[in-house]
């Protein structure tokens, strides 16, 4: 593990850096506290700081109080070195927001104990936020077929709508139901009809723009959000979609399905994202009317036109 030190004096310096290398970790040094406030800053940052306290320009403590200001998810963890030996100075550098503190000069093996300390809690911290990240993946995601979960799509919906509000721009949704899907279900079974789903979304995702996205609204009903578009560009994208999953037949448990999408669109821009859905909704039903196999973009609201 990599630990930033900051000292002014060059003796003292190079002394910390090689008994810390002795002991296995990579250091890196600075020289007073402006550049390590400098380096604690950076991408890529030491996770782990042992800073003198008394320095020129900016000490110890201001480095700490400087870090603890800023927000960040993986802040470092601080060892302040000091010959302030008092309680006061003591509580002084904690309350700045150091971690831990040793007496100058360090007992070389207590140094060594504090920072095992300081490394298991970045690596703890590591490990949380790595689990956090996975169960966000794990929440956004709709399991069986890895599209955005119906979660996230409204989500995005949401913020894609306030986003419009805000900036006076345009969205469009397209709400997509898979025609007769239960055919595929009363005939071949539920895990060819699974089958079926998962390759409906594999072949929308390959004709996905970066900046559009798509989820499973549930069942067999899925969500294409699509913003910045009007009337045109989102017919445009959802004939795409309709086009990719109806070129050719789906393989499911050896069967070939020719399988059809019907897709309603909706724009908007001062809606909410409930009103957008509905009238998705509203095209969708249109589209299954006029015949499935199709897609419908209602009209925009007056005001909006
Ligand atoms: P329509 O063209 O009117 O949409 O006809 P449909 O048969 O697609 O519509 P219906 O609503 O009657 O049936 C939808 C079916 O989708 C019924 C349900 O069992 C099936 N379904 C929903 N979720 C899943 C799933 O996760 N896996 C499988 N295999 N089937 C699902
Ligand atoms: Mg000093
Ligand atoms: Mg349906
Ligand atoms: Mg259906």
């Amino acid at each position: 593990m990599r630990v930033l030190i900051a000292e002014d004096d060059a003796t003292s310096r190079l002394l910390l850096k090689r008994v810390l290398e002795s002991w296995g970790y990579e250091v890196m040094v600075t020289k007073d506290g402006a550049e390590a406030w400098q380096a604690l800053q950076a991408e890529g940052a030491p996770r782990l700081a042992i800073l003198d306290w008394l320095m020129p320009e900016m000490d110890g403590v201001d480095v700490c109080r400087r870090v603890r200001d800023r927000e960040t998810l993986q802040p470092p963890y601080i060892i302040l070195l000091t010959a302030l030996g008092d309680k006061e100075s003591v509580v002084t550098g904690l309350e700045a927001g150091a971690d831990d503190y040793v007496g100058k000069p360090y007992d070389p093996d207590e140094l060594r104990a504090r920072l095992e300390v300081g490394r298991r809690l970045v690596e703890l911290n590591g490990e949380l936020l790595k689990a956090q990240h996975a169960l966000e993946i794990l929440a956004n995601t709709d399991s069986l077929t890895g599209a955005l979960s119906r979660r996230a799509i409204i989500t995005n919906l949401e913020r894609e709508v306030e986003r419009a509000a805000r900036q006076g721009s345009r969205l469009g949704l397209g709400m997509l139901d898979i025609d007769h899907f239960k055919l595929v279900n009363d005939t071949r079974g539920h895990a060819a009809g699974d089958e079926v789903l998962c390759e409906v979304v594999r072949r929308v995702l390959g004709v996905m723009r970066p900046y559009d996205t798509f989820g499973r609204f549930g069942g067999e009903e899925f969500l294409v959000l699509v913003p910045g578009s009007g009337e045109r560009e989102l017919r445009d994208v959802l004939e795409r979609v309709r086009c990719a999953i109806g070129s050719s037949p789906i393989v499911a448990d050896g069967h070939e399905f020719a399988v059809t999408v019907s897709i309603g669109g909706a724009t908007g821009g001062r809606e909410s994202a409930d009103d957008l859905i509905a009238r998705a909704d509203d095209a969708l039903y249109a589209a299954k009317e006029q015949g499935r196999d199709r897609v419908v973009v209602a009209h925009a609201a007056e005001e909006d036109a």
